[in-house]
């Protein structure tokens, strides 16, 4: 397979952080890669996340997630400098810490499971009380008793990482096809797949599928079943004095991102909608609330745009990495969901090792397109 793979075509089905990093991973493996992306590479989900290195809850994962989380990580800071060195363009990853605030007892039960999970991967993690969460972040709530603290948990603001992925991949020779919707799929056996678009066909000796929420729509057109469906997300950004909120700080049903420069995103609704783009005002209220009972010491934040994304979701949380059965030549990597931007480098990584029949230093039998789903459902679609 190495042999056939390395210097033949690649296609790939989309242009998001997913599809771009890999096709920056096999364009350093000398193989000619096209992405075809429908709009412009990388103004969906890899745009309009928030661009926090951890999962929201990682110890309720399986281990599976846990170990390509921390791969992706170690790859992190190197993918970085790369990013920065061939694009001029700084996607701003920095360790920023993340902290979870506590209201009562009952959430102290909740949490039981993080120190031990932290313990285990290795993810310095400490107890605070309510003062001492106050000392490290003034602007949390009174209310506060208590909190878990990470102070290794890093961002990386989504918009500069974007830019800065697709000019590397421009220059390490990727083309780009924009403007252009994949519709169908042929497939040829031990020749390859043929990519059926509006305006004509292209072949590829491999195909990978990283269309992120529209995956699912994709994959019928090529035949099977594949429960990757979007989940809407509204953010709020604000903007406060640079240093007024260090840490990330998590609670319930939302988070608090604090950017260097003092913007600070509001994140984020978990809505079934569909592929319904607006923004709404329901959104708004729900996400100035949960701020205002965060960190009070931001209510008079200045407001600076109100954003949504499709995450790719699916059934259990986990995404679909792997060749699709019965679909010669055609590979899948998309239904990231709540952690694309955290898993981008370790999937860009072992899809680009898959797809030149390397060896890959991570089990991904967890993540096989054919899995049985439903197994971790808590973690998946919300109510
Ligand atoms: C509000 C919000 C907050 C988030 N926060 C975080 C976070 O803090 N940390 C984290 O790790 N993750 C976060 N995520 C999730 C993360 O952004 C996604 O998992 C990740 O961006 C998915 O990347 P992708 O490349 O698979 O999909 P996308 O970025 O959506 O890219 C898919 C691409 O495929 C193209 N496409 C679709 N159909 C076709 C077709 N038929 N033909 C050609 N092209 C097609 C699309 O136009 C698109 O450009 C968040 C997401 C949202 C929405």
């Amino acid at each position: 397979m190495a042999a056939t793979a390395r210097g033949a075509d690649v296609l790939i089905v989309g242009g998001g952080i997913i599809g771009t990093l890999t096709a920056i991973a096999l364009a350093g493996r000398g193989v000619a890669v096209r992405v075809i992306e429908r709009g412009e590479p990388m103004r969906e989900s890899s745009w309009a996340g928030a661009g926090i290195l951890s999962p929201i809850y990682p110890w309720k994962y399986p281990d599976a997630l846990s170990h390509l989380v921390n791969r992706s990580l170690a790859l992190y800071p190197a993918l970085v400098a790369e990013l920065r060195g061939a694009s001029g363009v700084d996607p701003q990853y920095r360790v920023s810490g993340l902290i979870i605030p506590v209201y009562s007892a009952a959430e102290w039960a909740e949490l039981a499971g993080a120190l031990p999970w932290s313990q285990r991967f290795g993810w310095p993690a400490r107890r605070l009380d309510g003062d001492q969460a106050r000392q490290v972040e003034p602007c949390l709530s009174e209310r506060v008793v208590g909190a878990i603290d990470w102070p290794q948990v890093g961002q990386i603001r989504n918009p500069r990482l974007a830019a800065a992925a697709r000019a590397t991949a421009e220059a390490r020779g990727v083309v780009f096809d924009t403007g252009r919707e994949v519709t169908g799929f042929a497939f040829q056996g031990d020749n390859g797949v043929t990519v059926r678009t509006a305006s004509g066909d292209l072949h590829g000796s491999r195909v990978l599928l990283a269309a992120g929420s529209w995956t699912g729509g994709l994959a019928e057109r090529a035949g099977f079943t594949l429960p990757v469906a979007p989940v809407k997300g509204q953010i709020l950004l604000l903007k406060t004095a640079p240093g007024t909120l260090t840490r990330i700080v998590k609670h319930d049903q939302a988070y608090l991102v604090p950017r260097a420069d003092g913007h600070v995103l509001v994140g984020a609704t978990m809505e079934m909608a569909g592929f319904d783009r607006r923004t709404t005002l329901e959104a708004l209220h729900f996400l100035s609330g949960a701020l205002l009972d965060m960190a009070p010491g931001l209510a008079d934040a200045e407001v600076v745009r109100h954003w949504m994304g499709f995450r790719p979701g699916t059934p259990d949380g986990l995404p679909y990495l792997g060749p699709v059965p019965g679909r010669p030549g055609l590979f899948v990597a998309a239904g990231h969901y709540r952690n694309g931007v955290i898993l981008a480098p370790a999937t860009a990584d072992a899809m680009a090792r898959m797809l030149c029949g390397e060896a890959c230093p991570v089990d991904l039998s967890a993540f096989a397109p054919e899995r049985p789903a439903l197994a971790h459902a808590a973690l998946g679609f919300p109510a």
